[in-house]
């Protein structure tokens, strides 16, 4: 199904000979310019109006590789499915709402006609004709629009029915889509411990180091990190300390004093 919304999407923004390109197109892969050329037996710079155009719309992707010999880029294509997806369903949105207008006006207008010159005219129009013909001078007929209508409802029943399978095929869109974040998401995760885990064995290795050539420095260090720590008290127990200072202090003068 999927495929073939790929392919109607292609005719209907590059037209009918840029057909073929769906197929080739992957979803999934990128695909070479130049593979793409060679198998719809195009050159290079036909392949490319195709793709230019395509991507105007949005529906497909690139990414560029440096050739490493040649020193040039080669531009790699797949198809955006998602986007595909979501501007069929607008089309056919659209399709369906001007149908829905044509088939009110039709059940609410009486329509008159000609019908040796073919030509159909509103109620409005035919009274200021006086229901006669501009070219042939034949009386209007009041046109049975009952056929016309019965086949509007058969058009817009499978629009209703293709829009419905464009979201079956949306939502398994997204549920692939999903499952592509999560990869990412857990392999972002995997490297981010792995950096880590890496800083950390490099702080070891310096510390190691460090240890090794001066060992009494880090532990006065430590013993420092201790004493800041309690010196991060609340409010109320910054005031105790202060106070506690202060008799330390007062007693150590005292102490001074004996001394003297
Ligand atoms: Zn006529």
């Amino acid at each position: 199904m999927l495929d073939q919304f790929l392919k109607e999407i292609v005719v209907i923004t590059v037209g009918k000979q840029a057909e073929p390109i769906a197929d080739l197109l992957n979803n999934k892969k990128h695909v070479n310019e130049f593979v793409l050329a060679k198998k719809l037996d195009l050159t290079i710079n036909q392949t490319r109006n195709i793709l230019y155009k395509l991507s105007d719309f949005g529906i497909i992707s690139s990414i560029r590789k440096k050739d490493k010999k040649k020193g040039w880029y080669t531009y790699y294509w797949r198809f955006e499915v998602m986007k595909c997806l979501l501007f069929l369903k607008d089309l056919l949105v659209k399709r369906l709402e001007e149908l829905d207008k044509e088939m009110s006006d039709r059940h609410k207008k009486v329509f008159y006609a000609c019908e040796s010159c073919g030509l159909e005219y509103t109620e409005e129009e035919s009274l200021l004709k006086d229901f006669t013909c501009d070219e042939c001078g034949q009386i209007f007929s009041s046109k049975d629009d009952s056929k016309h209508i019965k086949e509007l409802a058969k058009t817009k029943e499978k629009i209703q029915e293709k829009l419905a399978q464009v979201e079956i095929e949306l939502s398994k869109e997204y549920v692939f889509a999903e499952k592509r974040k999560g990869k990412e998401i857990k392999k972002e995760i995997k490297e981010k411990e792995q950096k880590r885990v890496d800083a950390a064995a490099k702080r070891k290795a310096t510390r190691d180091k460090k240890t090794s050539s001066s060992p009494k420095k880090l532990v006065n260090k430590k013993v420092e990190n201790k004493k800041k720590e309690t010196k991060k008290p609340t409010k109320t127990s910054s005031k105790k300390m202060s106070v506690s200072k202060k008799s330390s202090l007062k007693k150590s003068s005292k102490k001074i004093l004996k001394k003297k």
